[in-house]
């Protein structure tokens, strides 16, 4: 019997050194990591289906015989081709074909097609189907389901199907460890993993298809739980490393602490108090906190953070505040600067833009321990920036850094006191609330604080969706908001990552939107503008000389304007539901009434519907996170797709969040040893990071 774990790729026939290189990069070195690497979906090549019984969307394979394909000039050239068996007829169509291609479907040719079934103009169609003309040395249909895999450039399904054939040929001779003690598993669940592996590559012909893609099959099940456990034990090994690290005890200054409550113009809400406690309470330990802060837009965590700075300045420390972008990292400044320096507290700054000069002052008032307190964006966290005794790092709207940045932030500003570690507290805040089903499994590693009430006298937003070919409606909605002394925003949104095609887009919306409102002050902000014009107009906008606010999405997250209370959103369905009601999070601020309009472009995707309705119907962002969860999955809502970092091979957080109480069970128990901990965590996340857990 091979452990088929010691044994590299290249044992395989046909993968050479420079092959399993190629294959390294979706994270397979040896023959076992090729078995644990699933498919995705799967398609059911072993039967031919009747054209009279075709289920639209399905895929399917169908054989029939030519009767006419002729090329029309719709709205696009397209070549149809008449199919016939049996039971009915249907049509091919193809948008991109040659003569060659067109001359193949001879009227009487008999072709097996595969693929999509869709209702279209005359009745069901397939788009661009696989075609093979049937002669009479035709294969037969597969015996198995057919599965695809997850690819990188350099390898097809088909060499990867070879390359998994042979890993399944050796399984039978034993070769993958049992590391779930029999005791452990659920009744359901006792399947056996070489079993389930053979199973989920090669499904038999006759396999129900849609509770495979549902993952409900007992295999999936066996092994999304061993997946999940895998990664709730590297989170809690992640843990328990830092059970010996230290932290400065940092008791805080109460007088200090009451001057500042004593200026503020209102008094802390009750969800407010209770996490400033909860986060007291950390700070005052040695063992570093590392706290994730909820709360929906405008739930005033700023404030909260500013109560846990001070704690770490009245201890004499050092506070780091990071903010995802410059704007966001200026109005911080602005908020920390207000509140803090008439108590004495000198606020630094630093960020990508800063000349040279002011680098190198800030530079200085940061490693003199002369600012007890910096603001800045990732810039704090460059090699060159030296703290003086930092005690705390809060770092806010955490979801736009990602999973990775959080932990290599833990290493920055830790130190050695001896022979013990020590690290800064860290507070990590979010307003992208997570359901709390991610939030038991990707961030179990995290204490969680929740404010869960707003501050009083908030008007609710009323959301609407108004189709753009309405956009003079709009615009005269603007007028009138105007014209009573509001302030609204109109942000537009591209799919394009590029910042400049962005700005222009912003800037022919802001030109358009001037010349329609002769009588408002519209200015435009956007990522291509130097930070001080940037600070310029948002400085502007904030003291109410501009009316109307056109913007890119850089606004989306923290830009605090009370007295604004219009929001315009264009084409927002082409944006995620989180990103949505942050972004409609900007106004609602103040005592007036706000509202928000989804200036959608038609046609509207199904999905992008589902996004609007979602939003129209709920205003809470903890509702609108289980509801982002269920229409895109986790990782989107993780942030792990920026990253490009892999996903779970099988396990799915949101279908199988009812495998996680047996998750927390199993790596409870003490008949897991801790030397199967390690096996089962080394198999799954292999030689990915130990932080791939999201
Ligand atoms: P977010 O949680 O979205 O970061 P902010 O911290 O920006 O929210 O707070 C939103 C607004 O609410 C700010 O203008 C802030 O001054 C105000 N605010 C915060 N706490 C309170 C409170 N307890 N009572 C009244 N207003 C508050
Ligand atoms: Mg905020």
């Amino acid at each position: 019997m091979t452990d088929l774990a010691a044994l590299p790729v290249t044992t395989l026939k046909g993968v050479g050194e420079k092959f399993a290189q190629v294959l390294a990069k979706l994270h397979i070195s040896s023959v076992q990591d090729l078995l644990f690497h699933l498919p995705l979906r799967y398609q059911d090549r072993t039967r031919v289906t009747p054209i009279a019984a075709l289920t639209p969307g399905l895929d399917a394979v169908i054989e029939g015989e030519v009767r006419a394909a002729d090329v029309v000039f719709g709205r696009r050239r397209s070549l149809l081709v008449r199919l016939q068996d049996g039971s009915g007829t249907l049509t091919l169509r193809f948008f991109h074909f040659s003569a060659a291609q067109k001359n193949r479907f001879a009227r009487g040719t008999r072709l097996r097609c595969f693929g999509e079934a869709r209702r279209g103009s005359a009745g069901l169609e397939l788009v661009h189907p696989e075609t093979e003309i049937l002669g009479a040395d035709t294969s037969p249909t597969e015996d198995t389901l057919t599965p695809i895999y997850p690819l990188t450039e350099g390898v097809s399904q088909a060499r990867l199907r070879g390359l998994v054939q042979q890993a399944l040929d050796m399984l039978s001779e034993g070769g993958v460890t049992e590391l779930l003690p029999a005791g452990l598993l659920p009744h359901t669940m006792q399947y056996p993993l070489a079993g389930a592996l053979r199973y989920l590559h090669s499904p038999p012909a006759g396999t129900d298809l849609a509770q495979l893609a549902e993952g409900q099959h007992p295999a999936q099940q066996r092994l999304a739980l061993e997946e999940l456990l895998a990664h709730h034990l590297s989170l809690l090994a992640l843990r328990r490393d830092s059970d010996h690290i230290r932290a400065p005890a940092l008791p805080g200054d109460a007088g200090l602490e009451r001057d500042f409550l004593g200026r503020l113009p209102f008094s802390l809400t009750g969800a407010q108090q209770r996490v400033c406690a909860e986060i007291a309470t950390d700070l005052a330990g040695s063992r570093p906190m590392m706290r994730l802060l909820q709360g929906d837009v405008g739930a005033g965590k700023t404030l909260v953070a500013a109560m846990a700075a001070l704690r770490a300045i009245g201890s004499g420390t050092q506070v780091a505040v990071m903010a995802p972008t410059e704007i966001l990292a200026e109005q911080h400044r602005r908020n920390f600067n207000g509140w803090l320096e008439p108590l004495g507290i000198r606020v630094a700054w630093l960020t990508g833009s800063l000349k040279a000069a002011e680098r190198r002052e800030q530079l200085g008032a940061i490693a003199s321990g002369d600012a007890q307190l910096v603001v800045g964006t990732h810039a704090l966290f460059q090699a060159d920036v030296v703290f003086h005794h930092l005690g705390l790092v809060v770092i806010d709207e955490q979801h736009r850094f990602g999973v990775r940045q959080r932990l290599e932030l833990r290493e920055k500003g830790a130190g050695a006191a001896g022979s013990v570690r020590v690290q800064p507290h860290q507070l990590i805040m979010t307003a992208t609330p997570i359901p709390r089903t991610l939030a038991m499994s990707a961030f179990a590693d995290l204490d969680c604080s929740v404010i869960d009430e707003l501050p009083p006298g908030r008007q609710p937003i009323n959301t609407v969706a108004i189709s753009n070919e309405r956009r003079g409606e709009v615009v005269e909605r603007v007028h009138n908001a105007v014209a009573q002394g509001r302030q609204a925003y109109w942000v537009c949104t591209l799919i394009e990552e590029s910042e400049t095609l962005q700005a222009q887009a912003a800037e022919s919306t802001a030109e358009e939107l001037a010349a329609a409102l002769p009588s408002s002050r519209v200015a435009l902000v956007h990522g291509r503008l130097k930070p001080d014009e940037k600070e310029r107009v948002m400085s502007a906008f904030k003291a109410g000389e501009v009316d109307l606010l056109v913007a890119t999405t850089v606004i989306e997250v923290g830009v605090d304007v009370p007295n604004a209370s219009l929001m315009i959103i264009e084409n927002p369905e082409r944006l995620g539901l989180a990103q949505l009601h942050q972004l409609r999070g900007r106004v609602g601020r103040g005592s007036v009434a706000s509202h928000c309009v989804l200036l959608y472009g038609t046609p509207l995707s199904r999905g992008g519907k589902a996004r609007l309705q979602a939003l129209r119907q709920h205003s809470d962002g903890f509702a609108i996170a289980e509801e982002d969860l269920r229409l895109r999955g986790p990782g989107e809502i993780l942030g792990t797709r920026q990253t490009g970092e892999i996903q779970h091979r099988i396990a799915d957080l949101q279908r199988d969040a009812h495998l996680l109480p047996q998750v927390q069970r199993i790596a409870a128990s003490p008949d897991l040893p801790q030397s199967l901990r390690q096996q089962l965590v080394a198999r799954w996340l292999q030689n990915k990071p130990r932080f791939a857990e999201a």
